[in-house]
């Protein structure tokens, strides 16, 4: 089959994936399809490679790790740039995302061995005393299925993670980045010749279907909610365990003892950087009466002094050329409702950009504030008090992160969100600290990557007891 698309559309021709840069259409790389026989292949090079990496043990693979660790930090500028190809993504913005994918890499390398190795455990059995140890085994081979809009954080976040636990890897990079993917396997493997311990698979989500069945051990997935179902169900077929990091539409709170020019700081930060295109990102913001019109009017003002465009600018285009058709049905929506823009509006859909658009008296029900938008655009609703705001928030299928601006209550309200994080008086701070566990709730999905929680996701743990 030949396609010829338009700029940012993922091309396949004659058994090859084509990605190009969402504004300019420029070339970023072209990649061989996989089918099913070469996932099998994949896989049976993976499963050797898997025993050798596993045998090196905790110090072995901290070693490569962070030679790899290195390498990627010598190489960041080359990194970022290839990113700023795929997907429009401002350098910056590549570097920072980056820098954070070093910083989880770095942490899971070092404390990999103090999370996941033997210790010993004292067991009880009413009648009689145990001595019992317990440890983390690798998996063996994991899938880690990527989205496009984080394509080095992302994936390093969770197979990092995968790797220093003795895990063999086979990334399937999306359709829309696959040659950041690919780099980060090409580079990996100059510090690992020797076995194929990360692996790339490339092609659309049907590929990743083949590969949620081709008897991997593990399947760890970051996408949307729709994709997140079909993942579970596929991988229901083999009772193949899975990790699902999917959508959300993450709230801010604020409260009225807010500092209030950075809760709008924070909240024009969340909301708008990478075009909107974060799963954590701030697409909703409930704000007390009594700071409400000062917050919305800073918001406004900071939101209109960001510049849009391909080169040198705060927002760059929208990567996946299909969601802008999302943005526009989620702004024409919410005005047809009675929503007004205070910023942008639907003349702010000007694609591959989309301006950002502040919508006020969106109501509850419309898709802007229910479903994820994926877009530079946010809702500001006013509310009674904090207890109104936390119902609001709550009221959405998602549970993935959020955020509290405010003193006196501002923990325990974040305590009461019905979600995986909470930041209280900063955004998104939760997915940069790799101490952290980081994943959602509800149809955000389950299951933790980052921290010593994301190092026991990929490993099993086995207890061995012995009687005294
Ligand atoms: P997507 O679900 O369209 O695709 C994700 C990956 O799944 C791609 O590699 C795709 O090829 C693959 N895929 C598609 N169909 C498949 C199938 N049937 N079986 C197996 N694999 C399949 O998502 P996207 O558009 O690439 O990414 C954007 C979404 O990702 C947003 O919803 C965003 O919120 C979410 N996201 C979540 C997190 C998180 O940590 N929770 C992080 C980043 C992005």
């Amino acid at each position: 089959m030949t396609t010829v698309n338009a700029p940012g559309v993922p091309a396949i021709e004659d058994g090859e994936l084509t990605s190009t840069n969402p504004a300019t259409g420029e070339l970023a790389g072209r990649f061989p399809i996989a089918d099913p026989d070469d996932v099998a292949r994949m896989v049976g090079r993976a499963r050797l490679a898997a025993k050798w990496w596993a045998g090196l043990g905790f110090a072995g693979r901290r070693t490569r790790l962070l030679r790899w660790r290195s390498l990627l930090a010598n190489r960041i500028t080359e990194l970022a740039a290839l990113s700023h190809l795929e997907t429009g993504k401002p350098i910056a913005d590549a570097v920072v995302e980056a820098v954070s994918a070093i910083d989880h890499l770095d942490w899971a390398a070092r404390n990999a061995k103090r999370v996941l190795g033997p210790r010993r455990v004292r067991g009880r059995l009413v009648i009689a005393e145990f001595s019992a140890h317990l440890e983390y085994q690798p998996y063996g081979v994991v899938a880690m299925i990527a989205p496009w809009n984080y394509p080095v954080l992302t994936p390093v976040g969770a197979f990092g993670y995968a790797l220093a636990a003795g895990n063999a890897v086979i990334l399937k990079p999306s359709e829309y980045t696959p040659a950041v993917g690919q780099w980060l396997v090409d580079t990996f493997a100059e510090v690992v010749p020797e076995h194929p311990v990360l692996q790339a698979v490339h092609g659309l989500g049907d590929v990743g279907a083949t590969l949620c069945r081709s008897g991997v051990d593990k399947v760890a997935f970051t996408g949307s909610t729709a994709t997140a179902k079909k993942v579970m169900a596929t991988c229901a077929e083999t009772l193949t365990p899975v990790v699902l990091e999917a959508g959300g539409k993450d709230a801010m709170i604020v409260d009225s003892d807010a500092d209030l020019d950075s809760a709008a700081e924070a909240c024009v930060w969340g909301a708008l950087t990478n075009a909107g295109q974060t799963c954590i990102g701030i697409e909703r913001a409930y704000v007390v009466e009594p700071v409400y019109d000062a917050f919305v009017a800073k918001v406004v003002a900071k939101a209109s002094r960001l510049t849009v465009g391909a080169e040198d600018t705060d927002l760059g285009p929208i990567t996946m050329p299909g969601q802008i058709e999302v943005i526009r049905r989620h702004i024409d929506d919410a005005i047809a409702r009675g929503g007004r823009a205070v910023l942008g509006g639907p003349d702010a859909v000007q694609p591959p950009y989309v301006r950002p658009t502040i919508l006020v008296d969106v109501p509850e029900d419309a898709a802007a504030v229910r479903e994820e938008t994926f877009g530079p655009t946010l809702t500001i609703a006013r509310v009674a008090d904090a207890d109104e705001a936390v119902t609001r928030t709550n009221a959405v299928s998602y549970g993935l992160g959020a955020s509290v601006f405010g003193r006196r209550r501002a923990v325990e309200i974040a305590g009461r969100i019905r979600s995986g994080m909470a930041a209280v008086n900063s955004s998104l701070t939760f997915v940069g600290m790799s101490t952290l566990p980081f994943g959602g709730i509800g149809d955000s999905g389950f299951g933790r990557i980052h921290g010593a929680d994301g190092l026991r996701e990929f490993g099993r743990s086995k207890a061995v007891t012995r009687r005294r």
